[in-house]
């Protein structure tokens, strides 16, 4: 069992606080847990090896050694290639090589068998058989076939008699890797206010933008240096609370998966002996400075690009500060604070005071009674309190958990916190870190099985909006696959990823650059990398997935 440090500190004091009695409650939650888990792995590969039980799905099913099969084996080819959606679905990028591999079919005939093919050569590389697997959305029988024991790289697709052909895929080691240092590049690719050379930006170089000063919406006679961070939208727009989000989601994945992020991305800052995430994050982290007022500890919620008409140039207006954007500064400074101190503490220091003033901002200004749910000032509360130690942050984060049912759908914000708290060295309420840890635990395993019982194999749904809530979920995920390390979670989380690569009905590729089939032809507002908010998800889920197996 993969029980990082971590996560280790506050379980092993509730075992040491709770004596037996603490200890034997956490130990039910986990072994309950297990044998469901055990439960459930065993109904998903039933379901795979033997398509529940179901008889072979012709008459005239030969026993054949899956392997390489010569070229006088290869079954007859001669139908036409569909022009249309392929009815094989793949992530089209391609897999791992020692990784699972499998694709899913569908279509009212479905052959017994399934070829790879070499794309190159046209040979036969590997025969398989389907199995029968979960209803589609529209009721439709769906087929698996698994190819796991091909590992041999090289460029290869599917093919079966009926069906016909999927787009091809690559096997191949590496490849995700690749896909997580593109998605980690987007953020540079983003930054305002310094010229983005073309050896690193390549055809996205440009020269510093936004570099003039930026008028107070309430006050146009006052201006505000406030160039640098990232771009949010193609307008330059950006906005504190958004930032702090992705700031947010993108410091755990560094926190819990470090090795999958290197020095060197390809960004100015490679080889500096710090991770290029830290080293990006960084770079939106001294924009977030500028917008605080140093004086109240107030924060503007935000900088809005405006374009003024022909010939006149874009204008820049500072949003008035809000509550709600000081929260989200105090929470990120300081978790980013915490996570840098071991670089440069000088910096790191810095940025734990400007939380700090935020923090005490809004105290002062806030809402004083605690009657709804309130993510952000929560969050900021386990940040400050695991960075610095402060008793008011605890008093409030005790406070929070006691008052404020969670109850409804988690989310992000609550999570960021939630995670914060359990694994803080800090003295903490271990009754408050067993309700968190059994929550994120009955939200993953609820994940789980809709995953599993679902066609695709991811929470059943269509659009964009859908795609955000699967990322989402798979930060879930990703975070108890961490602290319980469960094998099943670990292929929810790359079935995902194959899903969003282009095993999906519309057998669509949402990932830049990749793939035969690009949301690019479909619908250009579906691309991952291209939404600020999507994309820090992708690097969460991807960090796992990269940083999982090279542990
Ligand atoms: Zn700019």
């Amino acid at each position: 069992m993969r029980m990082k440090a971590f996560l280790y500190l506050p379980v092993k004091k509730m075992y040491n606080n709770k004596g037996n009695d603490g200890k034997g409650t956490y130990k039910k939650i986990m072994t309950r847990h297990r044998i469901k888990n055990v439960a459930a792995a065993c109904l998903i590969l039933i379901l795979i090896l033997n398509g529940c039980g179901a008889p072979p799905l012709t008459e005239d099913v030969q026993e054949e050694e899956p392997g390489i099969t010569s070229m006088e084996e290869e079954p007859d080819l001669a139908y036409e290639v569909p022009v249309s959606l392929p009815n094989i679905l793949v992530n089209q990028l391609g897999y791992i090589t020692n990784g699972t591999k499998m694709a899913v079919f569908r279509g009212g005939e479905v052959s017994a068998d399934f070829y790879v093919i070499k794309a190159d050569t046209g040979e036969t590389a590997f025969a398989g058989t389907l199995e029968k697997g979960n209803f589609g959305k529209t009721d439709d029988q769906l087929y698996y076939g698994d190819f796991s024991a091909l590992i041999q790289p090289g460029t290869y697709y599917l093919e079966t008699p009926f069906l016909g052909r999927s787009y091809t895929f690559q096997v191949a080691d590496d490849l995700y890797a690749q896909v997580l240092r593109e998605a980690c590049r987007q953020y540079y690719y983003n930054r305002c206010g310094m010229s983005l050379t073309s050896e690193f930006a390549g055809e996205r170089a440009h020269n510093a933008c936004h570099t003039g000063n930026a008028v107070l919406r309430e006050d146009i006679s006052v201006s505000l240096n406030v160039s640098g961070g990232w771009h949010q939208d193609e307008m330059g727009s950006k906005d504190v609370v958004k930032a702090s989000e992705n700031i947010g989601v993108m410091l755990l994945a560094y926190e819990l998966y470090g090795g999958a992020f290197g020095d060197n991305m390809g960004i100015p800052e490679s080889g500096n002996d710090i991770p290029d995430i830290l080293d990006e994050i960084r770079y939106e982290i001294e924009w977030l400075l500028k917008m605080q007022d140093p004086a109240s500890g107030a924060v503007y919620s935000g900088v809005t690009v405006y374009e003024q008409g022909t010939g006149k140039g874009p204008v820049s207006y500072v949003e008035p500060a809000d509550i709600e954007a000081a929260k989200a500064f105090a929470a990120v400074l300081a978790k980013f604070s915490y996570l840098y101190r071991n670089y440069e503490n000088s910096f790191a220091t810095d940025c734990l005071k400007a939380s700090d003033r935020a923090w005490k901002y809004v105290e002062l200004n806030g809402e004083k009674e605690l009657e709804e749910a309130d993510p952000w000032k929560f969050a900021a509360a386990t940040e400050l309190y695991r960075a610095s130690g402060l008793a008011a942050c605890h008093r409030f984060v005790t406070e929070y958990l006691s008052q404020i049912d969670s109850g409804g759908e988690l989310d992000e914000v609550t999570f960021l916190g939630y995670v914060t708290y359990i694994s803080t060295k800090q003295r903490v309420n271990l009754d408050l870190c067993e309700r968190i840890t059994k929550e994120l635990m009955q939200t993953a395993e609820e994940i789980s099985e809709r995953a599993g019982s679902s066609g695709y194999l991811v929470e059943e749904g269509e659009g964009n909006e859908h795609n955000l809530k699967l990322l989402q979920n798979m930060m879930y995920l990703t975070m108890v696959d961490y602290m319980i390390a469960n094998h099943e979670y670990d292929i929810v989380i790359e079935n995902h990823f194959h899903y969003l690569m282009g095993r999906n009905e519309q057998a669509v590729c949402y990932i830049d650059n990749e793939g035969q089939s690009s949301y690019r032809q479909t619908d250009e507002a579906m691309g991952i990398m291209k939404q600020f908010g999507a994309d820090s998800k992708l690097i969460f889920m991807l960090s796992e997935i990269v940083g999982g197996h090279t542990k």
